[in-house]
């Protein structure tokens, strides 16, 4: 049977666009990929990078108060949220071009418009064309997820964020996880109040829970009013603008805006695949073995419309385990085990491995932990405390995690997780000589533990 195409690939990110080009260029398939919105896809245009420069932007008013620590006349004057804006959009429509030249320069052929599935071997494109396909990758994101709450119309969602005319003067932030959180610390740096309700007991939830307690309280800290134990029972639009908000926690409050972040969903639904034989789990999220193929052979799906690791860098092994098994031969599974992860709250917190929690709940441990305040927070006038910890394994001494919060967090993670991966024991961080003065140093010279379990 002949196909148009070797592959076509549902969804221009992170995921999509790994495997579409390393199909072309490396497996010499001839490819082509529909995106319905921007190349580069959450990531890019509404995820990691537009969120990491306002992380930037919003650190600054905390880098010139600890500028004037250390003997600067400095004053912070007022943030200008449309030119950061313009700013951001310009830097976004670059990165988008590199995307798109990344792939046409790989041989793919890109069509701006939505596709869906007709049978395992046909694409049917929005225009109304047609192609066939030897595979098809389904790499379509996720999407914010509102509850159904009345009044749920009125909230934000991430997407709206970084499009947003004029920042609100205070907005309540609705889920706990790491989006919501660095969205509060985000917003507070800029100076919006910021009011943040989450149903649980603690924020942060399946991080450690040290770390998770440690967080909270710098963020409380930095005067983001958080309530735990409090949902949104229902909303409806303020008289004098933004939004009257009703809460289990008893209270009934007026914000200039509410920002949803209360999860995402696999964004499965409308591709044309249920008929097709292809399965789903609870969520929404397709379900693939090992190498990204669904239940369908010629159908494989990647990233987060899988709901394995949420995260680009997975989604990135992801398509490229998949071009490599089948259009380079080489087949190979995607690794799930280890992968670190890090919240850019202020401070951030950076983690890889197990909990302490999950730890010591599969063998006997040890807790090494440092907490103290970092010399250049200290010497500015500030109260921020940093955590290390590292969870040990009594039998093996192999270190089953790490979990960071403090400035540089997630750069520091990225190289502990090196050390774990190859499965490093304490005592082999023990003899790794310290890098003085540094907090990271920290890692290498925890003696004693503060408990066993
Ligand atoms: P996506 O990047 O979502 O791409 C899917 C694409 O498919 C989209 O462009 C969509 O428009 C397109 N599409 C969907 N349906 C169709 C269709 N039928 N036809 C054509 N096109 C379609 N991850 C990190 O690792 N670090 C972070 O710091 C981080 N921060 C984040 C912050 C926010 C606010 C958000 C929302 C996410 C963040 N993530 C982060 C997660 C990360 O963005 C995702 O894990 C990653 O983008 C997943 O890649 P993907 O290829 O699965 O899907």
């Amino acid at each position: 049977m002949s196909f148009d195409l070797d592959l076509f690939v549902i969804g221009g990110g992170s995921g999509g666009v790994r495997a579409a080009r390393i199909a072309a260029a490396e497996g010499g398939a001839r490819v082509a990929l529909a995106e319905e919105y921007r190349m580069g896809g959450t990531c890019v245009i509404r995820g990691c990078v537009p969120k990491k420069l306002m992380v930037y932007a919003s650190a600054f008013p905390g880098q010139i108060a600890d500028a004037r620590g250390y003997g600067w006349d400095a004053a912070a004057g007022g943030f200008d949220w449309p030119r950061f804006r313009t700013a951001l959009e310009a830097e976004l429509d670059r990165l988008e071009r590199a995307y798109r030249s990344g792939l046409t320069g790989a041989g793919v052929t890109i069509h701006d418009t939505r596709a869906t599935v007709l049978d395992p071997h046909t694409v049917q494109l929005a225009t109304g064309q047609t192609l066939t396909a030897r595979h098809i990758l389904i790499a379509t994101g996720g999407t914010p997820f509102v509850p159904d709450v009345p009044g749920a119309e009125l909230a934000l969602t991430s997407n709206d964020i970084f499009r947003l005319e004029a920042l609100p003067r205070s907005i309540l932030i609705v889920g706990g996880g790491y989006i919501a959180c660095e969205f509060a610390c985000i917003l507070n740096g800029l100076g919006v109040q910021v009011t943040q309700y989450y149903r649980g007991a603690q924020i942060l939830r399946g991080f450690d829970d040290e770390a998770r307690g440690h967080v909270a309280d710098a963020m409380a800290a930095q005067g983001i009013d958080i309530h735990c134990g409090a949902d949104v029972l229902r909303m409806e639009r303020a008289p004098g603008g933004g939004a009257r908000v009703e809460a289990t926690n008893g209270t009934d409050r007026t914000f200039d805006a509410v920002l949803y972040a209360t999860g995402r969903r696999p964004n499965s639904a409308g591709l044309g695949l249920e008929p097709l034989g292809v399965q789903f789990g609870r969520n929404g999220q397709i379900l693939v073995d090992g190498y990204s193929q669904t239940a369908v052979p010629s159908i494989f799906a990647v990233g987060d419309v899988t709901d394995r690791i949420a995260l680009t860098p997975v989604a990135i092994r992801e398509g490229h385990a998949f071009a490599d098994t089948v259009f380079k031969g080489t087949p190979r599974q995607a690794d799930h085990d280890l992968v670190a992860s890090a919240v850019f709250t202020q401070p951030e917190l950076a983690a890889v491995g197990l909990t302490e929690e999950a730890a010591r709940d599969r063998e006997p441990i040890e807790v090494y932990v440092a907490s103290f305040r970092p010399m250049q927070t200290l010497f500015a006038g500030r109260q921020d405390r940093a955590l290390f910890k590292l969870i040990v394994a009594q039998g093996s001494r192999k270190v089953l995690g790490c979990h960071i919060v403090g400035p540089g967090a997630a750069e520091m993670i990225q190289m502990v997780a090196i050390a774990i991966k190859m499965g490093a024991t304490k005592e082999d961080f023990d003899r790794t000589c310290a890098v003085h003065p540094t907090m990271a140093e920290e890692l290498v010279t925890m003696k004693k533990p503060i408990r066993r379990s």
